[in-house]
């Protein structure tokens, strides 16, 4: 415990030992280091962030992996809670549009941040009654509202959650959490116009999942980036982990780049510490940052695992190709969908072929948009992605080539540009090397899929139930993947500690 009077750099006689520097890990490293604890980091590769790290191609540079950013707050109190002042380290701004959408048939919607100016622009585009929009959003909203608090910012292992008023408020209106039908079918309802839904539909690919078949109540998401709001870092995603990482370093963390840990040393069943090239390191406690599914089949070898939990279904990955693309494209914003002509076969084809299909729906992001610096003067950096199968096995090169063609042919359909005569530098992230750089299971996104209905609330606990001083934090446990929720997962699991 923290002694009283304790200053928030002061340490205590107490140590953690963090495997992996992924923006969880960095998080629950200031977390813990704010509690007294003297903190060492070690990670696998050479540079902090995992997953969200940049890349840099001759002139251009790329976030490498996130791209939208929500809930900014979430980073800002990292820094409060060190006694910082958060834009000293990190600024952002919201966006006015939160993304642009291409449909085949030539139609373009800005959406808009206003909810009730985006509801006039998709019935302006669409023609579905603005009423309809605001009560997907007014849904969404009250989601949020039952649900948020409780499955985002605690842990749904402690008997605390279950019997909070909180709680009690969500047992009274489970009945309108809507477990029972998917996101599509709900958006049906809800907005009755084919776009609309598509649209609305996308928000599942968030958490690496299928529209089809997650459950409705995931409908959740579209208030964080629609109501809440969607946020652009100055100077890119990556400034995320950099003033993070500077913030850690201030309080005093130690980072240990290419150590990658061997095993946590457990006995009588309590983790003791990690083996790192050979050597063994003693900490009070450890917290795995690494990939759930890596942690016990790597790390934890001789311990029970629990297998179900290993074995669901993954999230869908991402097949990146980052562009240096010499020209300007005014109609591009920032974030912009180009979107299949047919979503359901796109689903059909990454959750149960485990294949491409040949019209997949588009996400090109270009950060020079807001941040010149990451392109040449008249060039642009696209991040080209689409959603994939998790790895497999499949043969990604031949996947990869007809991914290609097939994107730049739908490019050209939609924007009447041959794209490809603008390419001046090209590098590619397929699942393979997801898996390899981040040791996430199948080089999933968001670790165990949301598919069914109570995947979301069966990740992994932030606290091993079986072995003493062990802890989990990041996108493969409670409360899921993607930075918001791998900052509450730091938040959980650092709060269990003393
Ligand atoms: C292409 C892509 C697009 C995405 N888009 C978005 C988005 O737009 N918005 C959003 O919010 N989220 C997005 N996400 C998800 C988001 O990036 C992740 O949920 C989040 O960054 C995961 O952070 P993490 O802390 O769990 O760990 P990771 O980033 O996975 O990092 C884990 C770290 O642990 C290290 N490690 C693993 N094993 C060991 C070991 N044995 N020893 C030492 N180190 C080890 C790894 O090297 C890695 O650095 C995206 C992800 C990808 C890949």
């Amino acid at each position: 415990m923290k002694s009283k009077g304790m200053s928030l750099t002061q340490k205590s006689n107490k140590t953690a030992g963090i495997i992996g520097a992924g923006v969880a890990g960095l998080a629950a490293s200031i977390r813990l280091a704010c509690k007294g604890y003297r903190v060492s980091v070690f990670e696998a590769n050479s540079y902090p962030g995992g997953k969200l790290s940049e890349i840099r191609q001759g002139a251009y540079r790329f976030d490498a992996g996130p791209s939208l950013f929500t809930l900014p707050e979430e980073v800002d109190a990292l820094f409060r809670l060190a006694g910082k002042e958060p834009a000293d380290y990190f600024r952002y701004q919201k966006l006015e549009v939160s993304c642009r959408y291409f449909y085949e048939d030539g139609t373009r919607i800005n959406a808009f941040a206003e909810p009730e100016q985006f509801a006039e622009e998709l019935h302006k585009k669409t023609g579905v009654e603005p009423q309809r929009v605001m009560a997907a959003f007014r849904n969404s909203r009250r989601l949020y509202e039952l649900l948020g608090g409780l499955f985002m910012h605690r842990s749904l292992n402690s008997w605390q959650t279950w019997l909070s008023p909180m709680s009690f408020k969500a047992y009274r209106n489970l009945h309108k959490m809507d477990f029972f039908r998917s996101m599509d079918e709900s958006n049906k309802a809800l907005l009755g116009n084919e776009k609309a839904v598509q649209l609305f539909n996308r928000y599942a690919t968030y958490n690496g999942s299928s529209p089809y078949k997650a459950p409705a109540t995931l409908n959740i998401i579209p208030w964080l980036e629609m109501g809440i709001g969607a946020y652009f870092p100055e100077g890119g995603m990556y400034s995320i982990t950099q003033s993070l990482w500077k913030l850690a370093q201030e309080l005093g963390v130690e980072f240990f780049f290419n150590e990658k840990a061997e095993k946590i040393i457990v006995k009588d069943k309590k983790a003791l510490g990690l083996l790192i090239n050979g050597q063994e390191r003693y900490f009070d406690a450890v917290i795995s940052n690494a990939d759930m599914v890596s942690t016990y089949r790597k790390l934890l070898k001789e311990e029970p695992a629990p297998r179900r939990l290993l074995n669901q279904p993954k999230s869908s990955s991402a097949l990146i190709f980052y562009w240096g693309i010499k020209k300007e494209f005014p109609e591009l914003d920032l974030h912009n969908i180009f979107f299949s002509g047919n979503y359901r076969e796109e689903f059909r084809h990454i959750f149960e072929e485990g294949d491409i299909y040949h019209d997949p729906t588009i996400y090109v992001n270009i950060t020079s948009k807001y941040n010149p610096a990451d392109a040449p003067a008249g060039a642009e950096n696209w991040f080209t992605m689409i959603n994939v199968p998790n790895n497999q096995g499949q043969d990604w090169d031949s996947l990869i080539a007809g991914a290609r063609e097939n994107i730049l042919s739908k490019l050209k359909r939609i924007t009447g540009v041959r794209v490809e005569d603008y390419i001046e530098s090209e590098s590619i992230l397929d699942p393979r090397l997801i898996e390899t750089k981040t040791s996430s299971a199948r080089g999933a996104l968001y670790g165990n899929s949301s598919n069914n209905k109570y995947a979301a609330f069966l990740r992994h606990s932030n606290k091993s139930s079986r072995i003493k001083d062990l802890y989990f934090c990041g996108g493969s446990v409670h409360p899921g993947g993607g930075i918001p929720l791998c900052l509450l997962s730091a938040k959980i699991t650092a709060g269990f500690l003393p």
